[in-house]
């Protein structure tokens, strides 16, 4: 146990002017910290009444990332009491803005920054790490960061602020955390020439090079922390496919871009059956845009099709994609990159979305493509005429990227459309109804997972995993929301609906042979609920 300023330190062990007078002699802080001694609530009261002076979204993310940085409990405990208000300044949309600033606005370091230069010494430097028992690590080498590209080492902020989500969404407790920069340099060129980036100044190292450091990192991660889930976060496609298949049975690991998406949209389709009152054998997807969420929903929806019978050719005639070249078809398929392959289908080459929707007429319409506007009112009317309630998904982030606004959806259907979007909307009034759309926000699904795969040392993820989450998220919808349009829960029950997953994957690695601890499944949501953490303090005397 850490003493006197070593204590005041230590963000995780440090109470601030919480410490108790007892603790104070106990402790060698008498003297530290002015005389009065304030409660947790007092303290948040103190903390939120401060992140309200701060005006600019970047401002309260400063004003967090320092909080956390001194005192987690606090910093938790603040973000359990207005999570609609702080979430989005922890992650997107703001934490994007702060990964553009980040050289700027770095005050104090957070994670470990691991560099190539550093090949052959990564178990040393993951040994640096002051946790011995870390059980989560979100890993990312910055090259796709939200939709603002390459990054490099900035990235950062994406890994901290995911794993901010673990603790605050589903309860992992901070110290079980390990966010992780992997800088292979940057083909941004603007930052190489920026007096305030903080990652290597060369272009990124690819091929031979960069597999034997990935290699090299995975084989340190199982060395230093063997019972570690490893989240792969905003890789280029180039490596995100690759590395999740050449690892994803070697270390317990998974992609949030791929199958946590995946997992939110399969959920948002599920919920939306139940006001189309179609099965999911019956649906036809086509998708604007087929990158990793692209294809990672289409993947689960193949999973989820095919346990309600349908073979998986059927299955996979059932996906469409439409890319920036037109329909992604056999003839096509000299050009494709690898990850689209499996989705050519036998169809003569179409040109644009609109001309895609005559030939297919799809049952959903999936935006994620960071395409704006490209839904347009021809189109979704297209859709609504024969579609009674059409599926109108606008996944792509932030909200000036949707493919189309919520509004639009429900005026160009008539309001028919059942609609969700990656970026929040606001209500919209058409006619004599008020609709709420869902927001199909990865967190719904990620820190359940996590949490769930964490409580029974979970060997691997796998897809069936997702699968579990995306129905039990879909099971949560209440008919009052879906009476609202809203195919999602709302975002205040992310606790509850993080628990719900959590017991549900946790369940699925038990059945699969999976686990490496193994429970009766009466005894899977209590061991869930014990493991959660709750942000209060401890007493040291
Ligand atoms: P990606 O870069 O892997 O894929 C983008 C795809 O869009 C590529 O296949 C590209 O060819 C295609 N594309 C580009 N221009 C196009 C055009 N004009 N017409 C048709 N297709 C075009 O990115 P990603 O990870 O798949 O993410 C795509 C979008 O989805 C992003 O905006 C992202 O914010 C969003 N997203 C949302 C969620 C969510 O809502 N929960 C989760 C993940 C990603």
């Amino acid at each position: 146990m850490p003493r006197g300023t070593a204590l005041l330190a230590n963000p995780l062990l440090n109470k601030g002017t919480a410490f108790l007078d007892e603790e104070r002699d106990a402790l060698g802080l008498r003297g530290l910290l002015p005389p009065r001694v304030f409660t947790l609530e007092a303290q948040v009261d103190r903390a939120y009444a401060n992140y309200r002076r701060k005006h600019e979204p970047l401002e309260k993310y400063i004003f967090l990332t320092l909080l956390q940085n001194r005192n987690e409990t606090l910093f938790y405990k603040l973000l359990e009491t207005y999570p609609e208000e702080m979430i989005p300044i922890i992650y997107t949309p703001t934490v994007g803005e702060a990964c553009l600033d980040y050289g700027a606005i770095f005050r104090r370091p957070r994670g470990l920054f691991v560099s190539i230069r550093e090949r052959g010494r990564i178990v040393e430097i993951l040994r640096h790490w002051p946790q011995t028992d870390v059980r989560m690590i979100v890993v990312t080498d910055g090259e796709r960061i939200l939709g603002l590209g390459d990054l490099g080492a900035m990235g950062m902020g994406i890994s901290v602020g995911k794993l901010s989500l673990y603790s605050s969404c589903a309860g992992l407790h901070p110290a079980y955390c390990l966010p992780i920069t992997l800088d292979v340099g940057t083909d941004n060129k603007s930052l190489h020439a920026s007096p305030t980036y903080l990652g290597l100044c060369q272009p990124r190292v690819r091929g031979a090079e960069y597999d034997a450091f990935i290699e090299e990192f995975v084989t340190a991660v199982k060395t230093v922390f063997p019972k570690a889930l490893l989240q792969w976060e905003d890789f280029g496609n180039t490596n995100a496919f690759r590395l999740l298949r050449d690892y994803q049975h070697r270390i317990c690991s998974f992609n949030d871009d791929i199958q946590g998406t995946a997992g939110v949209a399969l959920a948002g389709l599920l919920s939306a059956l139940r006001l189309t009152g179609q099965p999911l054998t019956a649906q036809k997807l086509l998708f604007l845009g087929a990158g990793e969420a692209g294809t990672g929903i289409a993947d689960l929806f193949i999973t989820a099709a095919v346990a309600e019978g349908l073979t998986e050719s059927e299955a996979r005639g059932r996906c469409w994609f439409v890319d920036s070249q037109g329909l992604v078809v056999r003839e096509r398929m000299a050009n494709l990159a690898h990850h689209k392959l499996t989705y050519a289908q036998d169809h003569p080459p179409v040109a644009t979305l609109a001309e895609a929707i005559e030939c297919i007429r799809p049952t959903a319409l999936i935006g994620v493509s960071g395409m704006p506007s490209t839904f347009t009112d021809e189109i979704i009317a297209r859709m609504a005429e024969f579609n009674e309630r059409p599926i109108i998904f606008a996944l792509s982030n932030p909200t000036s990227k949707a493919e189309c606004t919520a509004e639009a959806a429900y005026r160009a259907s008539g309001g028919r459309a059942v609609f969700a979007s990656g970026s929040p909307f606001p209500a919209v009034v058409f006619g004599e109804q008020t609709f709420v759309p869902g927001q199909g926000n990865n967190v719904y699904i990620f820190p359940g997972v996590g949490l769930g795969a964490l409580v029974v040392e979970a060997k691997e993820i796998s897809e069936r995993m997702f699968l579990m989450a995306a129905r039990t998220l879909a099971d949560l919808v209440t008919d009052d929301d879906l009476a609202l349009g809203r195919i999602y829960p709302a975002l205040t029950r992310i606790r509850e609906v993080s628990v719900f997953i959590a017991t549900a994957v946790a369940k699925e690695a038990i059945h699969a042979g999976l686990a490496g601890v193994v429970l009766a499944d009466d005894e899977v949501e209590s061991a869930v609920r014990q493991s959660v953490y709750h942000p209060a303090y401890q007493s040291y005397v």
